[in-house]
């Protein structure tokens, strides 16, 4: 039986950070106990920092995202100074700010606090037992879909892979469009396109049902929209939150299975790597790819080119291997001959192309 969860409580408001208190209130009223707030470090100079305003005995914890993607090594060394700080209490909510990243660690660190070992235990599908500590997700950045979605991606000691699981949800959502005001324009651009690339694959793919289509739809809507010039910020916030409500009821696809390569082997971010192979697969994604490049051009993104060139022919037959690691998404976007369809000297071509 498969039954789906949503987020069930959402504040959107322009300024909302500043009632995070009230909100937890309401949501959580009479409960006892401090909140942790697991911060993207970058905020300490952003203003978001300073709005957070905690109570005497919350943790304030910065997290560094930028270094390098999320890691569960992180994730424990989290739960460490937490329980060195305040023993065996739990807090009464964890609050995740910051982007993909920096809500992907928030997740993980309130699932961990509840069950036992190190992350890295987690990563896979469904082991989780323990309820976790209720948590919060506030996006400073857009289009993961992080805040609705039921993985926390990490790169453990042997893998990347997400902790997959009911409990990796997220309790709320507080969505503040002033709080993407601060962002690289740049990257905001590439987290937007990962928003937007989730909800073609999603779209075009077989793994979609009827439950998971209408949110992926309205994602792509709002985000094409914003990235042309015509939506609004609080409408981008609803269009990554709506691709991460419909993650569960699809696949993503060729572009996210070739990208893992692009990532793990030649060391360029999520957002920016599905960007860059996004580019180059017209065969599939035609009209798609073609909205793709428009973005691209209105919002003057000079996209990396040549990431390939002097790359060993031997690093790119891994980083093809690599893509068909994602079977699921691939038997979505081709069918169950994707071998056939996708070889590996198609996936060295479109690599080279690069
Ligand atoms: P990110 O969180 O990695 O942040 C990118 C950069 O932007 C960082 O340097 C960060 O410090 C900075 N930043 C974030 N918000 C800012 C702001 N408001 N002002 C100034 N700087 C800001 O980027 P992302 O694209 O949101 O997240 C990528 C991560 O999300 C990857 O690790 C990816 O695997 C993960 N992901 C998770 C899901 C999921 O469902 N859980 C889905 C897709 C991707
Ligand atoms: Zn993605």
């Amino acid at each position: 039986m498969k039954i789906t969860r949503l987020v069930p409580h959402i504040l959107l408001e322009r300024g909302g950070l500043r009632r995070l208190k009230e909100f937890t209130e309401q949501l959580f009223p009479d409960r006892p106990g401090y909140d942790v707030f697991v911060v993207d470090e970058v905020h300490r100079s952003t203003g978001t920092w300073e709005k957070l305003a905690p109570r005497p005995d919350d943790l304030l914890l910065a997290v560094d995202v930028f270094a390098h993607e999320p890691k569960t090594g992180q994730v424990d060394d989290l739960c460490r100074r937490i329980r060195e700080e305040k023993g065996e209490t739990l807090p009464r909510v964890v609050v995740g700010v910051g982007g993909g990243s920096a809500m992907d660690i928030a997740k993980a660190v309130s699932v961990l606090l509840t069950n036992p070992g190190g992350s890295a235990d987690y990563q896979g599908w469904d082991l989780v037992k323990e309820k976790p500590v209720a948590k919060i997700a506030v996006p400073t950045l857009a289009g993961t879909g992080s805040e609705a979605s039921r993985t926390a991606v990490l790169s453990g000691p042997v893998r990347k892979l997400g902790i997959n699981s009911e409990h990796s949800m997220y309790d709320a959502v507080l969505m503040d469009p002033d709080l993407l005001e601060t962002a690289d324009p740049e990257q905001a651009f590439y987290t937007g396109m990962d928003g937007f690339i989730h909800a073609v694959e999603a779209l075009t793919g077989s793994a979609i049902n009827a439950l998971g289509r209408p949110f992926a739809e309205k994602s792509k809507e709002a985000i094409q929209r914003y990235f042309s010039g015509e939506g609004n910020a609080e409408e981008l916030l609803v269009g990554s939150y709506l691709g991460g409500a419909s993650i569960a009821n699809s696949s993503v696809g060729i572009c996210h299975a070739l990208s893992y390569g692009v990532s793990f082997h030649l060391g360029w971010r999520h957002g920016i790597a599905n960007a860059i192979v996004f580019n180059r697969l017209e065969a599939f994604y035609g009209d798609d790819v073609e909205a793709f490049q428009a973005m691209v051009r209105r919002n003057g993104i000079d996209l990396p080119q040549g990431v390939t060139k002097g790359v060993p022919e031997e690093t790119l037959g891994r980083m093809a291997e690599m893509a068909y690691l994602l079977e699921r998404d691939l038997v979505s976007a081709l069918g169950p001959d994707y071998r056939s369809i996708l070889p590996p000297e198609r996936i060295l071509e479109l690599y080279r192309r690069m």
